[in-house]
């Protein structure tokens, strides 16, 4: 393993719009690599830059906590921060992975998003998030905060295969519990399913069923991708090893697409599986209002529930023309309650739409999404 301090010219990364899946406009990572070393990491793909062994290897943002506070420094900021959660995980490295244990970087990092005030979500795998309750339930009171955990499922078999860096999932549920008894939001991303492995009916119903047992607050799930080049390559040798009669099944359904992803057909029959198992357990399938509606901006929350309703309407295999009314509106600069009497002029928005939008701007929600998220 080698270990790189190196020097980052920025650490928060702002997004052109909300991010609808986990709510952010913003997202930190403070390492590039991962030990965690699962084996569809998409870290590993060539588009992402990431130099040395990738599973191996890390590279630490040393002056992380430094380039933040001077990002945060409202006096050398021209226009004012977006509402929204910090997004602390995801991309190229858990933030809680082994390394962070010796630098500290995420903590000290959360421990001045708190003093700022920032929401945040955490997104990772590693239970060395416990250590940091003391700021993160700091955070949860005064803007609040949510945990997630990515899953590929629960078994345990399965995860030593695949995530051999990981804590085991035992862990990982464990470790939502704890959270959710200090009164802390919690997730679990089911991402990504892998293939005629964790995909079956019987491995994701024991999933869902292990995540409702800890009292997750939402699932939000994601097939895998697999990026022609490495992130490919390395997979499959790891298939050929334990899954040899897979592989031609692989090549069926990944057919080299630019972002990796498999044939549509398979994704639809997975959406049927993950829904129909859904709709018995009554778990949100996105992130829940109660958690964004006084968080965001008007027009972001306006934005990811018509998201959300599009993700849910495809879910049923339907039609949904939210999707991109929602785009339509990310390019609005005005409140949209100071447009109340000209909605219809924005592209893609519709009369329903429409009704759809004052009832959010009212009320905070809408009772047509509320029904789809949990029915
Ligand atoms: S924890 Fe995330 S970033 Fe790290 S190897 Fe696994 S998938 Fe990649």
């Amino acid at each position: 393993m080698v270990v790189k301090e190196i020097e980052a010219k920025s650490i928060l990364r702002k997004h052109k719009k909300i991010d609808s899946w986990f709510l952010s406009r913003y997202n930190m990572n403070l390492y590039r690599g991962c030990t965690h070393n699962c084996v569809y990491c998409d870290g590993r793909a060539e588009g992402y830059y990431v130099e040395g062994e990738f599973g191996s290897d890390v590279a630490v943002k040393i002056n992380a906590l430094e380039v933040l506070r001077r990002e945060l420094d409202p006096k050398r900021k021209r226009t004012p921060f977006k509402r929204g959660y910090v997004m602390v995980g995801g991309g190229v490295g858990d933030s809680y992975q082994p390394v962070e244990e010796k630098y500290e970087l995420t903590r000290k990092t959360l421990a001045l998003l708190s003093e700022k005030k920032f929401p945040v979500h955490i997104f990772t795998k590693s239970t060395l998030v416990k250590r940091d309750v003391d700021i993160l339930k700091k955070i949860n009171e005064n803007s609040r905060a949510i945990v997630s955990f990515s899953f590929s499922s629960t078994d345990e078999k399965l995860s030593r295969i695949f995530e051999p860096g990981v804590p085991s999932s035992r862990k990982r549920l464990e470790t939502i519990s704890f959270f959710k008894d200090e009164g802390i939001a919690c997730g679990m991303f089911l991402l990504p399913v892998i293939p005629f492995i964790t995909d079956t009916k019987e491995v994701m119903e024991k999933t869902i069923q292990d995540a409702q047992d800890v009292g997750v607050d939402f699932i939000i799930f994601g097939g895998m991708t697999l990026k022609e080049g490495k992130q490919k390559e390395y997979f499959l040798n790891v298939l050929q090893q334990y899954y040899p009669k897979l592989v031609l099944e692989y090549q069926m359904i990944y057919q080299g697409s630019k972002w990796g992803e498999a044939i549509p057909d398979y994704y639809s029959q997975l959406h049927q599986t993950f829904n129909t198992l859904m709709k018995q357990y009554k778990i949100p399938k996105r992130i829940p209002p109660e958690l964004f509606k006084d968080i965001l901006s008007e027009n972001d929350l306006v934005i990811v529930i018509l998201e959300h309703l599009d993700f849910l309407l495809k879910l049923e295999g339907k039609k949904s023309p939210f999707g991109y009314a929602a785009y339509s509106l990310s390019q609005v600069q005005e409140p949209l309650s100071t447009m109340l009497n000209k909605l219809d002029t924005i592209k893609g928005v519709g009369k329903t739409t429409e009704n759809i939008i004052r009832e959010i701007l009212n009320t905070g929600s809408s009772t047509f999404y509320e029904q789809l998220l949990k029915g």
